[in-house]
């Protein structure tokens, strides 16, 4: 299901941080306690009404060498490029400025719904000031303070409302989406026209993808539809703020949210650095399928001991991801593109397994029978069974008699088994824990 992101704009001190964090709340801590994840304060998950979406606090990507005026012309855009609800912030303490103004000239060029903001009205007579707010033309402004967190509420169920309907959300199962990930010039943008010179473009569209007009579809041979998600800066180039770090890792993160597969790019002669690491943390968090892409590989020197060098390398960096498949190609002579297809196709159809219960069970006693459960001061784990409880990335509960006995290896052994039993490649798994009382 594809997550509807809201960007909040404004100029500097209105509070945007401040509220930021509120939205953000407790899940930002939980998701900073898994490992990969990025830590990037620009960007996190929210729910209201039970409707999850993405936050970005586009006061967050840092542009401090440019003047304020083109900091916050970059931010409204990045906000009218990347969000489906814009929230504009202003200030009751300091009512109706130029700044203000000229943010919300710029907001009125865009189609995108806006929720206005009016922050610091900590008290009831700053409340009746916020009607002054009017002027900017940007519909009612909700009085809120951020600070004591009242007010939010109103807003949200207006920015919720703006959301696409749940179920015009849902994707077509034989669409596959995929995605070029990796740092500024891995040769992503590339590898997107190499694709699209073998493989014929078509211009109708395919069921549910008219969201995005970035993104681009194409057919194979066999008529298996894909979506290529835009990622950074690949149909936008020239805009200031896609040199800026944060940007291009919030591209990638919204990119990778969009895909089933994603593909990391590494670059062949530079070899894989931090940032690399990083989303693909993020791609391995989200359960996403993920395929290695080396690229550049015709002007590799010393291929057969570079071959196996990248190869361990990247076994070694990334442990977690054992099961993406590797793939050494260029972008400039095509060489293995066309094996991209096969393995896309391959590992959309892993991610879609469906195990039925019985002959899951069979494999989790052989598993019990090879490797017996831990146990602890004298207590013994015991795994009543398991079932499979969704796909994408296919992900499996053990019923178990205490949870507390289950170890991080004993999981990691049961998922091994499962991969040698069902053939999951390029996908991860999951298995989930559930005390059984
Ligand atoms: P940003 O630059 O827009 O991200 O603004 P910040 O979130 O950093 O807030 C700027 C200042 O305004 C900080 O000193 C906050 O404590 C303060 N602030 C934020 N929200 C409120 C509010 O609702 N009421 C009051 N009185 N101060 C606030
Ligand atoms: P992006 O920033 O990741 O989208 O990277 P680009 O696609 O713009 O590529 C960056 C640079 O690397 C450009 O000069 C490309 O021509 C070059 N490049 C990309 N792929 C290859 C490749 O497979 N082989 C060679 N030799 N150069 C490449």
């Amino acid at each position: 299901m594809v997550t509807p992101t809201v960007a909040l704009v404004g100029r500097p001190n209105v509070g945007k941080s401040t509220i930021f964090n509120r939205l953000a709340g407790e899940r930002l801590s939980i998701v900073e306690d898994r490992p990969g994840v990025t830590r990037d304060r620009l960007y996190a998950t929210s729910t209201w009404l039970g409707r999850q979406f993405r936050i970005i606090d586009t006061g967050g990507i840092d542009m401090s060498d440019e003047p304020l005026m083109n900091q916050v012309r970059n931010q409204a855009e990045i906000a009218m490029d990347e969000a489906d609800v814009i929230m504009m912030v202003a200030s009751v303490q300091e009512g109706v400025t130029d700044l203000d103004e000229e943010i919300a000239m710029l907001l009125h060029r865009t189609q995108k719904p806006i929720v206005l903001l009016i922050n610091k009205a900590d008290n009831p007579e700053q409340r009746q000031l916020v009607y002054d707010f009017y002027t900017l033309g940007l519909g009612e402004p909700y009085p809120i303070s951020g600070s004591h967190g009242t007010g939010l509420g109103d807003a949200l169920d207006e920015v919720v409302s703006h959301f696409p309907l749940q179920d015009e959300q849902d994707e077509d199962d034989s669409l596959i989406r995929f995605s070029f990930i990796g740092r500024p010039n891995v040769g992503k943008s590339s590898l997107v026209n190499a694709m699209l010179d073998e493989k014929r473009v078509i211009v109708s569209n395919i069921e549910g993808t008219t969201r995005d007009a970035v993104d681009t579809p194409f057919v194979d041979e066999e008529g298996q539809e894909y979506m290529m998600i835009d990622t950074a800066g690949i149909r936008r180039r020239g805009k200031v703020y896609e040199k800026t770090e944060k940007y291009s890792v919030l591209r990638a993160l919204s990119a990778i949210e969009r895909s089933d597969i994603v593909c990391l790019v590494l670059d062949a002669k530079t070899g894989i650095q931090e940032q690399d690491k990083r989303v693909a943390g993020y791609a391995y968090d989200a359960g996403k399928g993920i395929i290695i892409l080396v690229n550049k590989w015709d002007i590799a020197e010393n291929k057969e001991t570079l071959f196996d060098e990248m190869t361990m390398q990247i076994r070694q960096e990334f442990q977690y991801l054992s099961f993406a498949p590797i793939l050494f190609v260029s972008a400039k002579t095509k060489q293995r593109l066309d094996r991209l297809p096969e393995l896309l196709k391959m590992i959309a159809e892993n991610r879609q397994r469906r195990i039925q219960s019985s002959v899951l069970n069979d494999v989790l006693l052989d598993a019990i029978a090879i490797n017996p459960p831990p146990s602890d001061k004298g207590r013994r784990l015991k795994i009543f069974y398991m079932t499979q409880v969704s796909t994408k990335p296919p992900t499996f509960v053990a019923f178990v008699n205490d949870k507390d006995l289950m170890h991080f290896s004993y999981e990691r052994f049961l998922e091994n088994q499962l991969r040698r039993a069902f053939y999951f490649e390029g996908t991860p798994i999951r298995v989930i824990t559930r005390q059984r009382s």
